[in-house]
């Protein structure tokens, strides 16, 4: 990995606008998962210095919260430009530890890059309310004010994009922030960090605490009582657990969680357009994101030639390392998804699906796998029940339009769901059924830092990125004038 800035390579944490080493010395490896060669070590930090770095973002908190909208969005613009003026190298350092295609890497750090220009251009218009009194001598107002220190925990699939969607809305609104990085990929927050500084974010108000496990770091961001608000990008069981350790001292919670994406194919859908989302919606990132269509729900009619064209398409996918070729699918991320994808898919065949393409490890080796399309699959199967993460496209067959809503919502997830028809009427009414936060129609690809993303039921709750995003960092405060 060749870097044209070279200190965007970092190897210690960044707590109170300070480059630190974990207080025992103690480090962990972050690794390559295409060629197994580690990049890097960073601190395995525990409670003790997420409590340090949870002190000083409280500490830095009023100065930052004094300043203007307009003061705090100049500096968060010059990071925007920072980040875009550093877009190679950030792709570069992204895919070297994520695995993701460098095409990929770019699109994730120009998309991480728009919720600060986003929040940047927000944190001018965090208006308050006047509400007509309820006495004659009463005048009501309403301000908003930000909620203090902000934890935000993240995943591995995006290393770039899951932090600056929380943290850009946070910052923007006079909020300073803790962020414990996934173990498998550190070293796109610790960039983040280094442009944080010199695009003028003060000393303690972003923290990058790094840890080989979640728990400890984990344990104190859920469980100080300087910490108002947490957000969370994960499995659903650590938002469970995150959840409930919030509890303790009452605090907000932002979670994003598994999903169980339904892509449902009509008779009277455009399949080239289909097959186009399809391909988009799972494959991406092998198949590793929260929205990536996890059920494809095929009409009769329709089914086997959407499955043909649908293999057609997969042949064509490229698989390899995202640095040194022209891959379109990279590496899973590590051997416990490769083991998770071969265990679905061992079950599925045992109970009677049929492997149309794909279906073992890629002949590259490491975590490399197939992409693989799967034909005959049911309800009993256990890809019809957990979320996949990896390049495997299920194929469930239904007959009609009642039938499709029921298995799309038979699930206790609801974040993204996705359906390709023709018929408008047929358009709104699924639209309005589907139990999903985010809804697809005939399109594969719906984030943007511009619309709320987030789910309901067990995906989650609160929404991030628009202007809905930004209300998940403020507290309303209500001030009742009287004796007028
Ligand atoms: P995944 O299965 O996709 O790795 P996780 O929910 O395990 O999802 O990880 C998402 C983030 O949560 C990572 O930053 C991880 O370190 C962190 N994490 C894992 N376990 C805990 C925990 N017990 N407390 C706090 N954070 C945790």
């Amino acid at each position: 990995m060749i870097l044209k800035d070279s200190s965007l390579l970092k190897s210690r944490a960044f707590v109170n606008g300070a480059w630190t080493d974990a207080d025992n010395g103690a480090t962990f490896d972050v690794l390559n998962p295409a060629t197994g060669e580690i990049l890097a070590s960073v601190p395995d930090m525990g409670a003790a210095e997420a409590r340090r770095a949870i002190e000083a973002a409280n500490a830095a908190w009023p100065a930052w919260k004094a300043k203007t909208g307009k003061e705090r969005g100049a500096i968060l613009r010059n990071w925007f430009n920072l980040i875009m003026a550093h877009q190679e190298d950030l792709a570069v350092l992204l895919t070297a530890e994520q695995g993701k295609p460098l095409a990929e890497a770019r699109g994730e750090i120009a998309y991480g890059a728009s919720f600060i220009e986003w929040f940047a251009e927000e944190a001018k218009r965090v208006y308050g309310d006047t509400i007509p009194g309820h006495a004659p001598d009463k005048r009501i107002v309403v301000v908003k004010e930000p909620i203090g220190v902000v934890a935000a925990i993240t995943p591995w699939n995006f290393p770039n994009a899951m932090i600056t969607r929380k943290c850009a809305p946070a910052l923007a609104v006079g909020c300073p922030v803790v962020v414990k990085p996934a173990e498998d990929t550190p070293l796109s927050a610790l960039a983040l960090a280094e442009l944080a500084v010199r695009a003028g974010i003060p000393a303690g108000i972003f923290n990058i605490v790094t840890a080989r496990h979640g728990a400890l770091v984990g344990g104190e961001l859920s469980g100080n009582p300087l910490v108002r608000k947490l957000s969370f990008t994960g499995s659903t069981q650590v938002g469970k657990l995150l959840m409930s350790q919030c509890a303790a001292t009452v605090k907000k919670v932002s979670l994003e969680l598994g999903g169980n994406a339904p892509f449902i194919v009509f008779d009277d859908a455009d399949l080239d357009a289909a097959v186009a989302g399809a391909m988009a919606s799972k494959y991406r990132n092998a198949g590793q994101t929260c929205v990536c269509a996890n059920r494809m729900l095929v009409q009769d009619g329709v089914y086997d030639e959407f499955a043909r064209r649908l293999a057609k398409a997969v042949s064509q996918l490229k698989v390899g390392d995202g640095l040194a070729s022209d891959a379109n699918q990279g590496p899973l991320i590590n051997a416990k998804a490769v083991e998770k994808v071969e265990r679905m898919l061992a079950d599925a065949v045992s109970k009677g699906a049929t492997i149309v393409c794909g279906g073992k490890r890629h002949a590259l080796g490491r975590t490399f796998f197939e992409p693989t399309i799967v034909t005959n699959v049911t309800s009993t199967m256990s890809m019809a029940r957990e979320e996949i993460f990896g390049p495997v496209a299920p194929l469930f067959r239904f007959k009609t339009e009642a039938e499709a809503i029921a298995m799309a919502n038979d699930t206790e997830f609801g974040l993204a769901a996705y359906f390709y028809a023709g018929n408008i009427a047929r358009v709104w009414r699924v639209a309005e059924k589907l139990e999903y936060g985010m809804v697809g129609i005939n399109d594969g690809i719906i984030s943007t830092e511009v619309a709320p993303f987030g789910g309901v039921k067990e995906s989650g709750i609160g929404r991030e990125g628009s202007k809905y995003g930004i209300e998940d960092f403020l507290e309303i405060k209500y001030l009742c004038l009287g004796g007028i």
